[in-house]
């Protein structure tokens, strides 16, 4: 595995592989590897020829009073980890090679931005597509595999993808979890093993709002209060939303449709962590 950390040389290897005729598969980190990342390395194999891993903790997608500074960091360990798997390239530039002085340009989607993680976190999303826009133009891929543990995220980048005319796939890997449940998060070590004991709770409260759907609950704001319900026998978390919607176009009607695609989506402070995480269900 190689690293790279300028984009002129990046763009120089993944050219190279183009005219080759070689396929290019993205996976964009923030690193700090967990099962969850390394999954979507394995994933990308199966999708093309050449996997180029991007880890780059993104300045612009982290709020003034959030963790961009006390983000779990550790190169020696993700580069192990990535090559461990297969990965051909870890491209892994400095904040100074992706914001250089006089930088003056932002990518703003405005579909499915204005809600959840868009509200709690304003501009988040702006930082997320400008630098997905430019680790794409950094790596060139034919395929970007993203995990669906970010679900609005999945959202916004096929927006960004469908309307900026980018020729690149867009895959969603499904959730990898914990053996308790707790969906794996670079995050999680932030938690006091007190939280990380109830920290699973969250997984099972996305069940009980998922085996509500199954068994023919349709109504919104019932399903979301069985979700709330469970997670407020716990008192140690502070909820941030909990909501299930359309898993296609975001809305929230009143009642569901049979045959809708519903996701639950959760926010939660344990702490001062703040978690996420997601369940997806059809109403039969
Ligand atoms: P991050 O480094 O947290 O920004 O995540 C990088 C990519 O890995 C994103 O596409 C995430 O959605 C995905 N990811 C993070 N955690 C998980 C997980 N537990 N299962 C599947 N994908 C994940």
């Amino acid at each position: 595995m190689k690293i790279i950390t300028k984009v002129e040389e990046m763009q120089k290897i993944s050219e190279m592989h183009r005219q080759n005729g070689e396929k290019i598969v993205c996976v964009p980190t923030m690193g700090y590897f967990h099962e969850g990342h390394l999954n979507l390395m394995r994933i990308a194999k199966g999708y093309g020829d050449i996997v180029v891993v991007t880890l780059f903790v993104n300045p612009t997608q982290f709020g003034p009073n959030e963790d961009f500074e006390r983000y779990p960091r550790n190169f020696q360990r993700d580069m192990e980890l990535a090559s461990s798997v297969g990965v051909d390239y870890l491209f892994a530039p400095t904040v100074e090679e992706m914001y250089p002085d006089g930088y003056a340009t932002k990518v703003v989607v405005t579909k499915y931005t204005d809600k959840f993680e868009g509200v709690k976190r304003p501009g988040h999303f702006d930082g997320v597509a400008t630098v997905v826009t430019k680790l794409f133009n950094a790596t060139k891929p034919n395929v970007a595999i993203f995990g669906q543990k970010d679900y609005q995220q999945t959202l916004v980048v096929k927006q960004l993808v469908k309307d900026l005319l980018f020729d690149i796939d867009i895959i969603v890997a499904p959730i990898v979890r914990e053996p308790d449940g707790l969906a794996m998060s670079s995050r999680n070590v932030y938690l006091s093993p007190e939280e990380r004991t109830v920290a699973n709770e969250i997984y099972n409260a996305l069940n009980k709002g998922v085996e509500a759907i199954r068994n023919g609950e349709k109504r919104r704001k019932h399903i979301n209060s069985i979700v709330i319900e469970h997670l407020r026998k716990f008192n140690q978390f502070y909820i941030d939303y909990v909501s299930a919607v359309n898993a296609e176009n975001f809305e929230e009607p009143e009642v569901f449709r049979s045959g809708e695609k519903v996701v639950i989506l959760v926010a939660v402070y344990l702490g001062k962590t703040r978690l996420i995480d997601n369940m997806l269900a059809t109403v039969p």
